[in-house]
């Protein structure tokens, strides 16, 4: 789960990091009062989405004035803002940071993320910050520093100052470096997060050591030990589509091609989209619906999938393991009737009881493409997607 930067910077000052002051807002009434409040003479205006690099996308502006505050709020609120981390088409601005301006002097970069080979949450930190890391990490690697944080003792000082070291803040500046840093982890560990980013994290023109940007994920699974969080969740940002299926407790993710998938099984469902794909069609989503594929749960996927205006056919494809066949092709004639089904569909089933559920979709009197293998399955829906018009 994301949230806005805002929502990190509110999270990070309850862990002690310096943050510059800041306050959100929904509209450029609110932008100009927030500005006022903060007094000035620069402020920030800030998007907020769920997207980094919005500076290069226009959606970071310093105004010095209250006229270009308001100038700004204006611009950049309801816009479609479009950055590397966004769709084509962008995401729509629906509040905004107003923020103090900071006198930035450098900046730099830290992260963290749980690092799966070594099992630890590890911190990045380089000099080059305020620009895209990948890039830092793509024609500079060195420059990117590591230390993997033994979760016993957290972040040490010693390891704390010696990255802020290498990374260029002086040493007058390393005591306050270490504040962020270690306040930084503790926020990280405590709120089940699976990435942390400050990019920058700033030296002020008096030394001061300020994160200027945050970003945070947090691991989906932890959620429910995590209420605060949970509160921070933004629907408006999210993907209608994975909303609606995370009601139902489907694992759906929606992709751009046309062709939609509904496998039961993580691993089974990639392999569904690579065949679909080595055939030649593109899938329009990643559809897993757990162990028990019910008649309700393929109900609400198909829902799901038909609201998809690109929809060209869809694909089935179950192992009936646990799950007999006969269940399952129970589900999907129960499914296709509640929704008006308005595109081909291709049913593949194997496993328990295969004959029979394949005689009750063949009975069923519904449209449905029957396929036994994978590769029949991908090349009849690749070829039904194909010459479905509309
Ligand atoms: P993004 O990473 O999405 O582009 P940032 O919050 O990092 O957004 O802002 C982009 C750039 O704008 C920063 O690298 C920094 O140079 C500048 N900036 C952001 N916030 C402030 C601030 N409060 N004061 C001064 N400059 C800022
Ligand atoms: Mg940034």
């Amino acid at each position: 789960m994301k949230i806005h930067e805002y929502q990190g910077k509110e999270i990070l000052r309850q862990y002690g990091v310096t943050v510059p002051r800041g306050i959100p807002c929904l509209s450029v009434e609110e932008a100009v009062k927030a500005a006022e409040t903060l007094g000035g003479p620069v402020w920030v205006v800030k998007a907020q989405i769920h997207a980094g690099g919005r500076g290069k996308g226009g959606g970071v502006k310093v105004a010095k004035s209250m006229e270009q505050v308001k100038e700004y709020a204006e611009q950049i609120l309801g816009m479609q803002l479009i950055t590397h981390q966004t769709s084509p088409e962008g995401q729509k601005v629906r509040r905004l940071l107003i923020e103090e301006g900071a006198d930035i002097k450098k900046e730099l970069y830290v992260s963290l993320v749980t690092d799966r080979v070594s099992q630890r949450v590890v911190l990045m930190a380089s000099s080059e910050g305020g620009m895209d890391i990948e890039e830092v990490a793509h024609s500079n690697p060195e420059k990117i520093h590591h230390i993997a944080i033994d979760p016993s003792v957290g972040l040490t000082d010693a390891e704390a100052d010696d990255i802020s070291a290498k990374i260029g803040v002086p040493p007058e500046s390393i005591a306050d470096a270490r504040v962020q840093l270690q306040g930084l982890y503790k926020a990280y560990w405590e709120t089940d997060a699976s990435l942390a980013e400050i990019n920058p994290l700033i030296l002020t023109g008096s030394g001061k050591v300020i994160a200027l940007d945050a970003k945070f994920n947090f691991d989906s699974n932890a959620l429910y030990r995590q209420p605060n969080i949970v509160a921070y969740r933004d629907l408006d940002e999210e993907d209608a589509a994975e909303v609606e299926a995370s009601k139902f407790d489907l694992a759906y993710i929606s992709l751009d091609g046309n062709i939609g998938c509904l496998v039961n099984g993580a691993g089974l469902a990639m392999a569904t989209m690579d065949t679909i794909k080595l055939f030649g069609g593109e899938p329009a989503n990643f559809l897993d619906v757990g162990g028990g594929a019910t008649a309700e749960k393929v109900t609400e996927a198909f829902k799901i999938m038909l609201k998809n205006p690109g929809l060209k056919a869809i694909l089935v494809n179950i192992f009936g393991g646990i799950m007999r066949c006969d269940v399952i092709a129970e589900g999907v004639i129960t499914a296709s009737k509640a929704v008006s089904l308005t595109v081909p569909l291709v049913v593949r089933m194997k496993g328990t009881n295969e004959d029979i559920g394949k005689k009750m979709l063949a009975d069923s009197g519904l449209p449905i493409i029957a396929a036994d293998t994978m590769e029949d399955a991908a090349k009849a829906v690749v070829a039904a997607a194909a010459a479905h018009k509309a």
